[in-house]
């Protein structure tokens, strides 16, 4: 084809005449035009970024697993701190028998202190926090024994449930 200036015949693959650079209507360019990036999509799990950032992973839905771990201390702490309070009635009961009220009395009392920190421990699951705490919790709450050993199944449970949770925790 032949450039609309100079009228020189020119190389149909350049953008423009090669003689008077007159911009040739029809010529295909030698270099390939400029191609919009493509359409790149997030990743399972990943978020799309602000322009200019690159992709993050998505924040991780926080488990329901603290907050059945915390019930179930909770539970068994509450358990374990009634049957606390049962055998400190128990204790000031036998308080005329000497050594014995005593004795029950601290038992009691040994319960109720299992039973507070099973507590504080279900509490620091149920709000995903203190990770530490809440794992302790679960052991005094299966330490404190409770009423038919309900406490001990129930801290067992909250134990496992507390360990395999902790990306949960805060
Ligand atoms: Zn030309």
């Amino acid at each position: 084809m032949r450039c609309p200036n100079c009228q020189m015949e020119v190389d149909p693959a350049r953008p423009s005449c090669n003689y008077c650079g007159t911009p040739v209507y029809g010529a295909q360019p030698a270099y390939p035009y400029p191609q919009a990036p493509p359409a790149y999509y997030p990743p399972p799990g990943y978020v799309a970024p602000a322009p200019g950032y690159g992709y993050y992973p998505a924040p991780r839905q926080p488990s329901s697993t603290p907050l059945a771990a915390g019930i179930l201390i909770l539970i068994g702490g509450v358990l374990a701190l009634i049957d606390g309070a049962y055998m400190a009635a128990i204790g000031a009961a036998a308080s005329f028998l000497p050594g014995v009220g005593d004795i029950i009395m601290m038992c009691a009392a040994i319960m109720i202190i299992f039973a507070i920190l099973a507590i504080v421990g279900g509490i620091c699951a149920l709000q995903r926090k203190v990770w530490g705490l809440a794992l302790v919790g679960a052991i005094f709450c299966m330490i404190s024994i409770g009423p038919m050993f309900i406490s001990s199944i129930l801290g067992l449970i909250g134990l496992i449930l507390v360990a395999i949770s902790k990306d949960d925790f805060a």
